[in-house]
């Protein structure tokens, strides 16, 4: 069995890369194979993960406008059971580029399609966009994990998220669930934190991860050095969060 999440939300700076990155190491780290696709043209998990996506031959794009087959893409990472499909800033292109080419929402899912059995989650990290790569990579997807930062306006923008995955269900891909809406960046001391935790639960009730991420220095100075947070400082607070995201992940879905 094999289960790919999309993190999305076409707002930045909400945690997605960091999320994908964390998230996908802490699976690893339980020793469940698992592939990061970066899906953003700005290729921060590309980066965080020790790549450097100057060097990169072969990026999702390349899978996606020229038929290149991801196993001839996808590299190995420092972290075992870890591999990723870096992306290039040439993906930047790829909107327009594949606008006139047949089936273009279903380029990565058919690139994906070929090499998936191989692992036993994939995390696609979008851009923040609802375009065409992001249309992508929820076509391709299971289902899809939204952060929220522990911010003013946390929600703004979620309603039309939730209508562009109401819209891809109905029309590209039936099967798409919503994996959970995931709590980022939380600060204990803020009480515009906890004034936020309150309305987004409020709100989306038990579609909201138990598991909250709390606002770590562990987990945004570890892509400096290439590698995530579990790699960095496992102890630290932010890789302990995001592994008891994936266990509570591993559970919903009957891994464990
Ligand atoms: P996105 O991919 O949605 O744009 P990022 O994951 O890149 O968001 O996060 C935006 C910035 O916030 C980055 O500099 C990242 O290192 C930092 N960041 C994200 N999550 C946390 C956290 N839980 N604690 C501290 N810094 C964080
Ligand atoms: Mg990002």
């Amino acid at each position: 069995m094999s289960k790919t999440i999309a993190i999305a939300n076409q707002k930045g700076g909400v945690g997605k890369t960091t999320t994908a990155m964390n998230l996908a190491a802490s699976l690893a780290a339980l020793e469940h194979k698992t592939l990061v696709v970066d899906a953003d043209p700005q290729a921060n998990s590309t980066s965080g993960l020790g790549i450097n996506p100057k060097e990169v031959e072969n990026s999702i794009y390349e899978c996606m406008v020229d038929g290149v087959p991801a196993s001839e893409a996808i590299v190995e990472t420092d972290i075992d059971y870890l591999h990723i499909l870096p992306s290039h800033i040439n993906l930047v292109g790829a909107e327009v580029e594949m606008v006139s080419i047949e089936q273009r929402e279903d380029k990565m899912k058919i690139a994906l399609d070929e090499i998936r059995d191989q692992y036993d989650f994939i995390i696609i990290d979008c851009s923040p966009s609802l375009g065409l790569i992001t249309i992508n990579s929820l076509t391709a997807s299971d289902s899809v994990l939204i952060p929220v930062q522990c911010e003013y306006f946390a929600l703004e923008g979620l309603g039309k998220l939730l209508n562009t995955i109401k819209i891809i269900q109905k029309r590209l891909n039936p099967a798409l669930e919503i994996e959970g809406i995931l709590l980022t960046m939380y600060d204990v001391r803020l009480r515009l934190s906890n004034q936020v935790v309150d309305e987004v639960r409020t709100h989306f009730k038990r579609m909201v991860f138990d598991t909250i991420i709390p606002r770590n220095i562990k987990l945004s100075e570890s892509p400096g050095f290439g590698i995530p947070a579990i790699a960095h400082d496992a102890e630290s607070k932010g890789a302990v969060s995001y592994l008891n995201l994936a266990k509570e992940i591993l559970e919903k879905n009957g891994f464990t």
